[in-house]
C-alpha cells in the first residue's frame, strides 16, 4: 500500500520535510499542481499524515469517497481556475490558479487522486 496525497494539497510543503524515504515531490505546473507520493518508495510510515495542515493526506484505502467539506477549504486540480494564494511552511509566498473554494456540506469523493499520483510517477 501507500499514502495518498488528494486535491486537498495546498503545497504547504511540511509533509516532504519529514519524509524518511524522500516519497513526496512537488508537482508544481498546472498539469501537476499538488504533491504527489511515489507508490514505490512510501514505506506507510505516516508521517507525513498529520504535517498537512489540510488533512490532505490518507493511507490509499482511507481515501475519503464521501468527504464532507466544512466550507472555506480549497481543492487543487488541473482544470480548475480559481485563485488561491498564502505562506506555505517555510513561510514562502505560495500562488496557485488551479483550485476551487469549497462550500459548506459539499460532498466530494477524492479517490480520484490515487490515480492522479500514479500518473504522476510513470
Ligand atoms: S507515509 Fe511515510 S514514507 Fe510514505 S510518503 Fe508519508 S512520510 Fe513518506
Amino acid at each position: 500500500m501507500t499514502h495518498v496525497i488528494t486535491s486537498l494539497c495546498l503545497r504547504d510543503n511540511g509533509c516532504s520535510d519529514v519524509c524518511p524515504v524522500e516519497s513526496i515531490q512537488p508537482g508544481n505546473t498546472a498539469q501537476w499542481p499538488t504533491y504527489y507520493i511515489d507508490a514505490s518508495t512510501c514505506i506507510d510510515c505516516g508521517a507525513c499524515v498529520p504535517e498537512c495542515p489540510f488533512h490532505a493526506i490518507y493511507p490509499e484505502d482511507e481515501v475519503p469517497a464521501a468527504f464532507k467539506a466544512k466550507g472555506g477549504e480549497f481543492i487543487n486540480e488541473a482544470g480548475l481556475t480559481g485563485h488561491y494564494e498564502a505562506a506555505n511552511h517555510h513561510g514562502q509566498k505560495i500562488v496557485l490558479e488551479t483550485t476551487r473554494a469549497l462550500t459548506a456540506g459539499e460532498v466530494l469523493d477524492l479517490r480520484g487522486s490515487i490515480k492522479t499520483n500514479t500518473q504522476f510517477f510513470k
